[in-house]
C-alpha cells in the first residue's frame, strides 16, 4: 500500500478495498515508529486526520470521490492550516495556531484530501539542508547522517520515507526541487502566479511558488490539478481556464527538442550527478528526443541577484514579527523598543537575522541603486535568456543540485557553500518559470540524483508529460531507503 501510487489508492478507495481511515492509521503508524528518528513531521493532530478520513470515507460511500478524496497528504509548515498550528520552522510562531486555512490547504479540504501532518522546514524557508530549522534537523530516510535538502527537507524525507501518500513544498530558489533530488523523489514548481500564495507564509514574495511534491510525474499532475487555480486572495494570482495537467501524460516524446544549457555542465558539477544526468539524456534520445545546446549566459549571476533580491523582500515582510501583533515575545523588557528588539533577537535563529540585515542593507539609502536595483536589472536578463533559449527547445534539463545530498553539518558554518547548493535552480524562479526534479540515478555515495526539468511558462503539462514517459521507461523513481520499502 505504501509503494501505491495516487491512481491506485484512489481506486482501492473507490471500490471499498480500504477506507481513508484505514489508510490514515498506517501511516500515522509509520510516522510514530519511523518519525522520532527522522524529523520530517514538527505538528501532528492524529485525532484531527482521523476525523478528516472518517469525513472522506462518508463522502466516498455516497460515490461522491474525487480524485484526491481520503488521501493522505503532508503539508509542509508554511502553510496556515485553520486549528493547526502552524510555525514555519521558527521559534517565533512556536506557538501560533493558524486562524484559517491557506487557499492550498482549503483546495485539499474541498478536494476531501485527509491533513496528515505538518512537515519539517528550514526557519522561514531559509536554506537548503533543513538545519536552519528550530525544531531541529531532519534526516535523509536514505542516510540518517546526510541532509534531506532544504527548505522542504521535512516533506522530501516524509514522502522518501513513505509516511504519507504525497505532500507539499514551497520554492522561492529551489527549495522543492534540491530536496525532491536528495531524498530521490519528484517535485513540482510551477510558473509564479499558477498556485495561489494566499495563507503561505510571505519569504520573498516575487519568488515564492507552492508545488507537489511526490513520488512519481503522474501522482505530481494529480496534486497539481487540485492546487493550481486562481484566488483573488492573491493579487498575483492568474485568472486562466482551469487546466487538467494530466491530460498529456501519456504524449509520445518524438520530436521533442531538449536544450542543454552549456552553464549547467561547467566545472563545479560533481562527476556522479554529471553522469547520472547524461544517462538520462540518452534515455530521452532513445525516447524520441532530441538535443539542442544552448546558452544561458546570464544565469552565472542568479546566486549574487538572488541573494540580494530575496533578502529584501524577506526583510519587508518579516518586519510583520514584532512580538506584538502575533508572534514570539520576550519575557523581559524595559521599554517598547527594547521589546521589539529583544522579541526579533530571541525568536529568529541566526540565518533568518542574516538575510534581514542584508536585505536592510541593500535597500537602504545609498545602496539601494547600487544593489537593489542593479540586481532587478540582472533579473530581467537571466529572464531573457530563457525567452531566447526556448526559440530553440522545447524544455531545457540539466542536473537539479551539484552534489548529492552532503552530510549533516557539513556546510552549516558557511553560508555562501550552502547558497551555492541552489546554482542550478535559483533562475528558474528569477524567471518565473516552472521546473521539476525527477530521480535519474544514484550517486558513488548510493545517494539520490535528480534531473531538472525546467518549462516554458505555463507548459507544466508538458514537464509533467517529459517525465512521465521517461519514469514509464525507468525505475528510478521507485527506488527507495534502505528499511522503508517494506509494504503493508
Ligand atoms: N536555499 C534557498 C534559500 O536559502 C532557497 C530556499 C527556498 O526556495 N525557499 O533561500
Amino acid at each position: 500500500m505504501i509503494n501505491a501510487s495516487l491512481k491506485q489508492l484512489s481506486s482501492q478507495l473507490a471500490g471499498k478495498k480500504i477506507s481513508s481511515v484505514e489508510l490514515t492509521q498506517l501511516y500515522l503508524d509509520r510516522i510514530a515508529a519511523l518519525n522520532p528518528e527522522l524529523n520530517a513531521y514538527v505538528t501532528l493532530n492524529p485525532e484531527t486526520s482521523l476525523a478528516q478520513a472518517r469525513a472522506a470515507d462518508v463522502r466516498l460511500a455516497q460515490g461522491k470521490g474525487a480524485a484526491l478524496t481520503g488521501i493522505p497528504i503532508a503539508q509542509k509548515d508554511i502553510f496556515c492550516a485553520q486549528g493547526w498550528r502552524t510555525t514555519c520552522g521558527s521559534r517565533m510562531l512556536e506557538n501560533f495556531v493558524a486562524p484559517y486555512d491557506a487557499h492550498v490547504i482549503s483546495q485539499f479540504n474541498n478536494a476531501g484530501a485527509v491533513n496528515l501532518g505538518k512537515t519539517n522546514m528550514d526557519e522561514f524557508a531559509m536554506g537548503s539542508s533543513n538545519e536552519t530549522s528550530y525544531f531541529g534537523a531532519v534526516k535523509n530516510p536514505w542516510n540518517h547522517k546526510a541532509v534531506p535538502g532544504g527548505s522542504s527537507g521535512g516533506t522530501a524525507a516524509a514522502v522518501a520515507a513513505r509516511l504519507c501518500a504525497a505532500a507539499t513544498g514551497t520554492d522561492t530558489g529551489g527549495s522543492i526541487r534540491q530536496p525532491a533530488a536528495l531524498c530521490g523523489i519528484s517535485g513540482l514548481k510551477p510558473t509564479y502566479g499558477v498556485v495561489s500564495r494566499y495563507g503561505m507564509i510571505a519569504f520573498a514574495s516575487s519568488l515564492d511558488q507552492a508545488g507537489p511534491m511526490a513520488r512519481s510525474a503522474e501522482d505530481l499532475a494529480l496534486l497539481l490539478n487540485v492546487m493550481a487555480g486562481f484566488d483573488e486572495r492573491d493579487s498575483t494570482s492568474l485568472q486562466r481556464e482551469t487546466e487538467d495537467y494530466a491530460r498529456d501524460l501519456a504524449k509520445p516524446l518524438n520530436g521533442l527538442r531538449i536544450g542543454l544549457p552549456k552553464e549547467f555542465f561547467a566545472a563545479g558539477l560533481s562527476a556522479d550527478v554529471g553522469a547520472a544526468v547524461e544517462a538520462a539524456i540518452a534515455e530521452y534520445k532513445k525516447l524520441g528526443a532530441t538535443v539542442v545546446d544552448i546558452s544561458l549566459p546570464n544565469s552565472r549571476l542568479s546566486i549574487p541577484v538572488y541573494y540580494v533580491l530575496a533578502p529584501a523582500e524577506a526583510s519587508s515582510n518579516l518586519s510583520r514579527f514584532d512580538g506584538v501583533r502575533y508572534g514570539y515575545r520576550a519575557p523581559e523588557y524595559s521599554d517598547l523598543t527594547d521589546m521589539y528588539e529583544k522579541s526579533r533577537a530571541q525568536g529568529f535563529g541566526a540565518e533568518v537575522k542574516r538575510r534581514i540585515m542584508i536585505g536592510t542593507y541593500v535597500l537602504s539609502h545609498g545602496y539601494y541603486d547600487a544593489y537593489y536595483l542593479q540586481a532587478q536589472k540582472i533579473r530581467r536578463l537571466i529572464a531573457q535568456d530563457f525567452v531566447e533559449a526556448y526559440k530553440y527547445c522545447d524544455v531545457i534539463m540539466g542536473p537539479t543540485s551539484p552534489t548529492t545530498a552532503f552530510n549533516l553539518g557539513e556546510k552549516g558554518d558557511d553560508p555562501v557553500q550552502m547558497y551555492l547548493s541552489d546554482i542550478y535552480t535559483i533562475a528558474v524562479n528569477l524567471a518565473g518559470l516552472p521546473g521539476m526534479s525527477i530521480p535519474c540515478g544514484l550517486g558513488t555515495n548510493g545517494m539520490p540524483v535528480g534531473l531538472q526539468i525546467i518549462g516554458n511558462y505555463f507548459d507544466e503539462a508538458r514537464m509533467l508529460n517529459v517525465a512521465h514517459q521517461y519514469q514509464l521507461a525507468t525505475d528510478w523513481h521507485q527506488k527507495a531507503p534502505a528499511g522503508v520499502n517494506s509494504d503493508k
